[in-house]
């Protein structure tokens, strides 16, 4: 029988789930709460967006928890700021009848000292995004050394958003004998390979079909010469006029140059560089938010916050000198399963990065034409 009650739950998770209304375990619920529950096993989990997956590791994290004591006995990774609340908000929700637990999310672009304060009254969970909770580690503002419970949520966003060397200094400042659960909604290589360095024989579930193709970002490049970057980038716009996408310069003059050459050719385009006022920045940032901009020229820097939904194509102008910038860039797409395109403008001689970046992201590119004049406006 499909019940909540015969997963070995116990009375205050029972109470909230039936004020919270829900009447029967999800799948991916009914199949990992009882394996969390019995024992302290590794769990990689896969299901798509929507099934249930917070309280699925939520229900049997709050059971385990002993919330007599104030130490911080477990930690949730979640790629956004948005996804942190969003669990902090449901396990409140989930613990309501479990008086003295406490959960306090961390993420960047809020006061951090009014994150460490919240900790300082104990948090036997916290919620976190990877880049902040590194720092808080590394000023001693969050201790993560006796934690028995590391959850990786939502893997594969936040290895597409380039948080693996965060994840993996994270992980390395934790007890061996942790347990350590993972979920995400697809499983490609990069998911598959955190597995195998972090965990040890996890317990695998998988919840409809086992994604492992459902790479959701593509990428694709297309070979230029040096001068003809520009005119390959108003190729690539004119051809995707539902483009919705960040354009990537490398430096600050690049950045404005060509979101000004593009806003003259009569483009919907912005300009995001740490030249402008903060005041230009959230003017600029406000539009794009609001699909008014189309195109957002961006430094890697200025870009680094950018948590925009359907963002539908990164166009990398140039290449980034580092490798890990790529997939911080191209981590701006493909969100929350949905689809996105990477592009490279690239010359000849820029050729042979492509197969480094491969190697980095462990996914092919495409070697594009540009869409020819027939199919343009010029
Ligand atoms: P995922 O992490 O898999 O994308 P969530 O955990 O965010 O999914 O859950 C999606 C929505 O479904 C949330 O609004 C949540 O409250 C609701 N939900 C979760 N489990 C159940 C259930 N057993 N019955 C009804 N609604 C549920
Ligand atoms: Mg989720």
């Amino acid at each position: 029988m499909n019940k909540f009650e015969n997963l070995g739950l116990e009375q205050p998770i029972l109470q909230a789930v039936e004020d919270l209304g829900f009447k029967k375990p999800s799948e991916v619920q009914a199949k990992c709460i009882p394996v969390l529950l019995e024992s302290e096993t590794d769990l990689v989990a896969l299901a798509q967006t929507g099934t249930g997956k917070t309280a699925a590791f939520g229900f049997p994290l709050i059971q385990k928890i002993a919330e007599e004591s104030r130490t911080t006995q477990a930690v949730i990774l979640s790629p956004t700021r948005e996804l942190c609340l969003q669990i902090t908000n449901e396990l409140q929700a989930y613990s309501k009848y479990v008086p003295g637990l406490n959960i306090v999310a961390v993420y960047g672009g809020a006061s951090i000292n009014e994150q460490a304060k919240q900790l300082k009254k104990g948090a036997q969970i916290v919620v976190a995004t990877p880049g902040r909770i590194k720092d808080m580690i590394g000023r001693g503002l969050v201790n993560i050394s006796r934690v028995d419970y590391c959850i990786l949520d939502e893997a594969d966003e936040m290895l597409n958003m380039g948080f693996y060397e965060d994840i993996r200094d994270i992980l390395s400042g934790t007890p061996e004998e942790k347990s350590t659960w993972l979920f995400s909604a697809t499983m490609p290589n990069s998911v598959a390979q955190i597995a195998k360095k972090f965990m040890q024989n996890p317990v695998e579930i998988t919840v409809g079909e086992r994604n492992v193709g459902a790479q959701t970002v593509m990428h694709e490049y297309y070979t230029v010469s040096g001068r003809d970057r520009y005119p390959a980038l108003k190729r690539l716009a004119d051809a995707n006029p539902d483009i919705f996408s960040v354009v990537f310069c490398r430096t600050k003059r690049d950045t404005q140059r060509v979101a000004e050459k593009l806003i003259e050719d009569g483009y919907n385009a912005g300009a995001l560089h740490g030249d402008l006022s903060q005041n230009q920045r959230d003017l600029v940032m406000g539009a794009f938010r609001k699909n008014q901009i189309q195109m957002l020229v961006a430094t890697d820097v200025a870009a680094r916050g950018i948590d925009v939904e359907d963002i539908t194509h990164v166009i990398n102008y140039q290449l980034p000198d580092e490798i890990e910038t790529y997939t911080h860039r191209s981590g701006r797409t493909g969100r929350a399963g949905k689809s996105g395109v990477s592009m490279v403008i690239l010359t000849r001689s820029e050729l042979r990065r492509i197969s480094a970046i491969e190697k980095k992201i462990g996914q092919k590119f495409v070697a594009k034409k540009l869409p020819t004049g027939m199919e343009i406006c010029e």
